[in-house]
């Protein structure tokens, strides 16, 4: 059996595809719980790192955190294969804290060692956003490590914040009282209003890989991402195309002003060693 069945099953169509082996789908979620609720504390969880590339300079401004399970059993699993069942259990809790502590630890060493800092994004899932303790959590992280706050950016989506409009901007103004900065991910695949998105104190969009990925075939695409980018640059916030594969959406890119861009092109995640190494050579460039 295989982990990706539980993804089947979050798309709700587990029990007619598997209706034979239901019960082996059942024990397999169940199972999968068991060990996320351990990974935490055997410490199976890590971060990898994917640079964020000024387009002009061709610098290192900053990374994205994304989360890995190395499993003692199963190997390397991907956050999709785990991020919608720690969501749905609470667990994403826990390890949404342990992204945020180890996130501001790994820029603290990062300061030791010497290096040129960059802020340091993590993603935020909706329970997380809409959990009553973020705020003090956020905070009572940024004091234990001493971290500058602009050096922590949160992700959001769409979908997140426009579920409760009124309560979303009051928690983004409390992030953003806090001082940490915030991006709109994979935006442009959910509905937001250009109204809100006005009133929210955010500062950055992020252009949804699916849009960059057809912009040399497909003229709409690159008509969603020209407009993504002039709304970012007409209400004073950076634009990021995420997913770039190809030099000729990199050049494309270049064309619309967008201002950095992440992707394969340049790096895929990175560990933390092979980071580093980045950090370093860029150091001394
Ligand atoms: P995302 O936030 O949209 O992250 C971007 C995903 O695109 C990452 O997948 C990244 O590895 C992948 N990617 C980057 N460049 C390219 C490219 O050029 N081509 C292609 N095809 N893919 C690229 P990953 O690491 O598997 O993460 C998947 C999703 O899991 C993330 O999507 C995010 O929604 C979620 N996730 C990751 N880490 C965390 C976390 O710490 N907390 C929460 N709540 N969610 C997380
Ligand atoms: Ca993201
Ligand atoms: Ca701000
Ligand atoms: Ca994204």
């Amino acid at each position: 059996a295989d982990i990706a069945m539980y993804q089947a099953k979050e798309e709700g169509n587990a029990f007619r595809l598997y209706a034979p082996e239901m019960n082996i789908v059942v024990h397999e979620a169940m199972e999968m719980e068991t060990d996320l609720r351990r990974a935490l504390d055997r410490g199976e969880l890590l971060l990898h790192y994917q640079p964020k590339i000024d387009l002009d300079s061709g610098k290192i401004t900053g990374a994205e955190a994304l989360v890995r399970w190395q499993h003692p059993v199963r190997g390397m699993i991907a956050p999709g294969m785990f991020i919608p069942l720690a969501e749905e259990t609470g667990l994403i809790l826990p390890i949404g804290e342990w992204v945020l502590e180890n996130i501001c630890l790994q820029i603290k060493s990062w300061q030791t060692q010497g290096f040129p800092l960059v802020p340091i994004a993590a993603n935020l899932s909706a329970r997380q956003f809409r959990n009553d303790e973020l705020i003090a959590t956020i905070q009572r992280i940024l004091q234990d490590t001493g971290l500058p706050p602009h050096l922590l950016e949160l992700e959001l989506t769409e979908s997140m914040i426009m579920r409760n409009v009124q309560t979303a901007a009051e928690t983004m103004q409390e992030l953003n009282a806090l001082g940490v900065s915030l991006a709109l991910d994979d935006f442009g695949t959910g509905y937001s209003s250009l109204n809100y998105l006005r009133r929210f104190p955010v500062d950055c969009l992020k252009i949804d890989r699916s849009f960059i990925s057809d912009v040399a075939d497909d003229p709409s695409a690159a008509a969603v991402a020209t407009s993504i980018i002039a709304i970012a640059h007409s209400l004073g916030l950076q634009a990021v195309a995420e997913g770039v594969e190809t030099e000729e959406q990199l050049e494309f890119l270049r064309q619309c002003a967008c201002d950095s861009y992440q992707g394969y092109l340049y790096s895929a995640p990175l560990a933390v060693e092979e980071f580093t190494a980045m950090l370093r050579q860029e150091s001394t460039r």
